[in-house]
């Protein structure tokens, strides 16, 4: 077996879990795996990447996911095969029902698989959690959870090398966990200083993938709309806190409408303030048709996941996280504001 840098990876997920996941895997042929709402492109790449390994192992396999995904991961190889909850819940419920074994992939608290939860927690299956989220919630029989490493897709490979399956990989499986981990970590910009990161890709290159092709289907594939939408928001919605080295970027449902945008569309916008100089936190806030929506990223220590958690009972990660509000887009920025001073310590 041609392993040699996946061999040089340190031993992160715990020999016992490993086993017992292993056995697991064995036993049974009926397997689903479950990701997060709105899936980004680590949910996608985690779980299409374990259902490419999973399928090249013999399992009959399926992907379901809530709701849609962007369209920038249409590309993605195996994408057709997911199965979007929003659209056939009875299929789905037959299919959860039969399941032996559900893989829970890029989420730690059950209520973000939504419309999924009562069927996932109704299920008799054996229950496999891999994720990179701090302080998971418990409904599974192996808990993999790493929020040191930077992608639920690294995890994913992680985990099948040390079953001793790398064989398995093939070149579509590591399409998919490149892409995780390419955009968890904005295309290896952030949370990317681990020499593992690119010893996994030499290994995910010599399974055959065009990283460059890859990055180019993500990142260079923008319609005109969307390019022209983020002139828009940049020039007229882009708000600056020098006191507090903050952005606020927002966008309501009309304007949504007024460039008829779709789902991905406004995708990346959170990131761009960040890009000037002395800001350390920024954060996008959006109305949808039924709820408004918070995106936050910083650079450095400031903790986007404390302030997600006591302002709009969200959560994430220390650099990338978010949250939902229920009521008016205005009533969201208000609050928003009205937080920053409470967090100034924190960004100065
Ligand atoms: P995004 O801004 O891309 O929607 O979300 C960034 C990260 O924040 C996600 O990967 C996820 O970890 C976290 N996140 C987003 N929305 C929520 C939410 O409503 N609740 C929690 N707990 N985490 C969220
Ligand atoms: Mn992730």
């Amino acid at each position: 077996m041609v392993n040699n840098y996946a061999n040089m990876l340190n031993k992160i997920i715990a020999e016992e879990n490993i086993q017992k996941a292993k056995k697991l895997v064995n036993k049974y042929d009926k397997i689903i795996i479950i990701t997060h709402t709105s899936p980004d492109g680590d949910a996608l790449g985690s779980s299409l990447g374990l259902y490419h390994f999973l399928t090249e192992y013999g399992k009959q396999v399926n992907v379901i996911v809530p709701n849609e995904f962007p369209e920038f991961l249409r590309w993605m190889p195996g994408i057709d095969e997911v199965i979007i909850a929003e659209g056939d819940l009875p299929l789905v419920s037959e299919t959860v029902d039969a399941a032996e074994l559900i893989f829970f992939l890029d989420f730690n608290v059950l209520k973000r698989i939504e419309q999924l939860e009562p069927l996932a927690k109704k299920s008799r299956a054996a229950k496999i959690l891999i994720d990179h989220h701090l302080d998971p919630e418990i409904f599974s029989d192996v808990v993999i959870s790493h929020p040191d490493i930077s992608s639920t897709s690294e995890l994913v490979f992680r985990f099948i090398c040390r079953m001793g399956l790398f064989d398995y990989v093939d070149k579509s499986c590591a399409e998919c966990i490149y892409t995780g981990m390419m955009m968890d970590t904005g295309a290896f910009t952030y949370n990317s200083n681990s020499p593992a990161i690119y010893y996994i890709i030499s290994e995910l290159l010599g399974k055959g993938i065009d990283k460059d092709a890859i990055h180019s289907q993500v990142y260079c594939k923008c319609s005109e709309r969307k390019i022209r939408m983020q002139g828009y928001v940049l020039y007229n919605k882009m708000k600056i806190f020098r006191n507090y080295k903050t952005s606020l970027i927002s966008l309501s449902y009309e304007e949504h409408q007024q460039f008829k945008s779709q789902k991905g569309d406004t995708e990346g916008f959170v990131n761009i303030p960040l890009s000037i100089n002395n800001i350390v936190f920024s954060a996008f806030i959006r109305e949808e048709k039924e709820v408004v929506r918070i995106s936050l990223r910083s650079r450095g220590n400031f903790p986007t996941n404390q302030f997600a958690g006591e302002v709009f009972g969200g959560g994430g990660h220390l650099n990338a996280s978010g949250g939902e509000f229920y009521g008016k887009l205005e009533d969201a920025l208000r609050l928003f504001e009205e937080a920053l001073p409470r967090y100034k310590h924190l960004l100065i």
